[in-house]
C-alpha cells in the first residue's frame, strides 16, 4: 500500500539531494570540528559554508546564526536569554496558540519564577487583536514571543508589525519560525526581531538539528554552557551532518520557493474545495487568506477526529486530528479551543500538511476516501447528524 503523507506539519520527509550530501560525514568525513588536526579542523569550514547558506534562507549575516538541537532548544533558548539580559522586566507577552514548547515554558516561569505572563487571544478564525497586542506590551516587557506561523492551522501572525511595537518599549521580539522558514518568504535584514526559532526536519533537513537566528548586537546569554563552540554560544559538539543537512535543504528552500509555494497552495485548495464539496457540515478552521500555502485545517461535525484518523490510516493516508492524541493525549487542541471553536467540532478537526513532494493523485486519492470514511462513520456514531441534536440536550 502506497503512503500519502500529509503530515509535513510533524515532519517531513528528507530530502534526495540532503541525503546525498550528509552521507561522507558518517563513515569519512566524521572528525571534531574543533580539533586543531586538519581531518577534523577542515570541518569547519563546511559548518560556515552551511551557516552562509541557512542565513541566506532567512535574510541574515552567517554569524547571527546559532545551530542548535531544534526548535524546542531554540524557543527556551531565546526566552531565557531575554529574562536573563533584563533582570529588571518581570513580564512576558506571547500568544495562546503557541507551540507547547513556548506554552509550556512561559507557564513554568509564571508558577515557579514569578513571572507575570500576558496572553495574547485569538478570534475566531485564529487572528490576533493588534490593539489588544498593543495594549499588552509594556515598558516591563522583558520579551514578545509571538509563532510566525501556527503549526496547526497555518495561520501566519504580523510578527514583524508586532515587533515594532516591542521595540517601542525596549522589549526583545522572539518569533517562533519553525513552520513558516521555508514555506514563505522571511527577510529579517530590515526586521525588528532580536530571535528567530527554526527546526530542520520541518523543510526536508534531519531531525535534531536547528538553529536560532539572533540579531547582530542583541545581548545573549546561553542557555546550554560548556565548550567554546558557535562562538561561545551554544556549548556542545557540533552535530556536523545536520548541520549540512540543514545548509543544503535552506539552499534548496530559497531556490524553490515561490514555485513550490504555489504548487502546494494550489494541491492544497484543490483538497479544500474538494472536501467542503464531497462533505456537508465540514469547515476550515483559520483563516484562509493569512495562511501557510501547505497547510489545511479542517473541521467535521459529528464525528471523532481519531476515528477519521484511523480509517485514513487504514487507506494509507496520514495527516493529525484536533485533539493532540500525536502526543498520547486526547486533550483538545489548545489553538481550536482559543478559537472558540466548539468542544464537538474541535474533536472532529484534521489536519492536513502538504509539502513540495505532494501530487495531484495523491490529493484525488484523498478526495476520493476521505467524504466515504466521514459518510461511514456519520452513519455509526451516536452523534450521527440526526441524533445530535437530541444528544446534546440529552447532556
Ligand atoms: N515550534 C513549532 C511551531 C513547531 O511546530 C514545533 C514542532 O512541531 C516546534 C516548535 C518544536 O520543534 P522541534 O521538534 O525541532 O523541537
Amino acid at each position: 500500500m502506497k503512503t500519502v503523507y500529509l503530515d509535513n506539519n510533524a515532519t517531513t520527509k528528507v530530502a534526495p539531494e540532503v541525503f546525498e550530501a550528509i552521507k561522507p560525514y558518517f563513515m569519512e568525513r566524521y572528525g571534531n570540528p574543533s580539533s586543531m588536526h586538519s581531518f577534523g579542523g577542515n570541518l569547519a569550514h563546511d559548518v560556515a559554508r552551511a551557516r552562509e547558506k541557512l542565513a541566506l534562507l532567512i535574510g541574515a549575516e552567517p554569524q547571527e546564526i546559532v545551530f542548535n538541537s531544534g526548535g524546542t532548544e531554540s524557543d527556551a533558548t531565546a526566552i531565557m536569554s531575554a529574562l536573563n539580559t533584563m533582570p529588571q522586566r518581570r513580564e512576558i507577552v506571547t500568544t495562546r496558540v503557541e507551540h507547547p514548547a513556548v506554552i509550556n515554558l512561559c507557564k513554568y516561569l509564571a508558577r515557579f519564577k514569578g513571572y507575570k505572563v500576558n496572553w495574547l487571544s485569538v478570534d475566531k478564525k485564529g487572528l490576533l487583536d493588534m490593539d489588544e497586542v498593543k495594549a499588552k506590551i509594556s515598558d516591563q516587557t522583558a520579551i514578545v514571543s509571538v509563532m510566525w506561523a501556527n503549526n496547526e492551522t497555518g495561520v501566519i501572525f504580523p510578527v514583524t508589525e508586532i515587533a515594532e511595537i516591542a521595540n517601542e518599549h525596549g522589549a526583545l521580539m522572539h518569533t517562533d519560525a519553525v513552520q513558516a522558514v521555508g514555506k514563505i518568504p522571511i527577510d529579517l535584514s530590515s526586521a525588528g526581531i532580536h530571535f528567530l526559532s527554526l527546526s530542520g526536519h520541518k523543510l526536508h533537513a534531519v531531525k535534531g538539528i536547528g538553529a536560532l537566528y539572533i540579531k547582530k548586537g542583541t545581548r545573549f546569554v546561553p542557555f546550554i554552557m560548556g565548550g567554546h563552540q558557535e562562538s561561545n554560544r551554544r556549548a556542545g559538539t557540533e552535530n556536523v551532518p545536520g548541520i549540512v543537512a540543514l545548509g543544503v535543504a535552506a539552499e534548496l528552500a530559497r531556490k524553490h520557493l515561490t514555485e513550490k509555494a504555489q504548487q502546494m497552495a494550489r494541491l492544497r485548495d484543490r483538497l479544500q474545495e474538494g472536501l467542503l464539496a464531497a462533505i456537508p457540515d465540514a469547515h476550515v478552521n483559520g483563516d484562509t487568506e493569512k495562511r501557510l500555502p501547505n497547510t489545511l485545517n479542517m473541521g467535521f461535525e459529528f464525528v471523532e477526529g481519531e476515528a477519521i484518523l484511523m480509517r485514513m490510516d487504514e487507506k494509507g493516508i496520514c495527516a493529525s486530528s484536533g485533539s493532540a492524541c500525536s502526543s498520547g493525549s486526547l486533550e483538545p487542541s489548545h489553538v481550536l479551543r482559543a478559537m472558540g471553536v466548539p468542544f464537538t467540532a474541535v474533536h472532529g478537526s484534521i489536519r492536513f500538511s502538504l509539502s513540495r513532494y505532494t501530487t495531484e493523485e495523491e490529493i484525488d486519492f484523498v478526495l476520493s476516501e476521505v467524504p466515504k470514511i466521514i459518510a461511514f462513520l456519520r452513519s455509526l456514531s451516536p452523534f450521527g447528524r440526526a441524533d445530535f441534536d437530541r444528544a446534546c440536550v440529552i447532556q
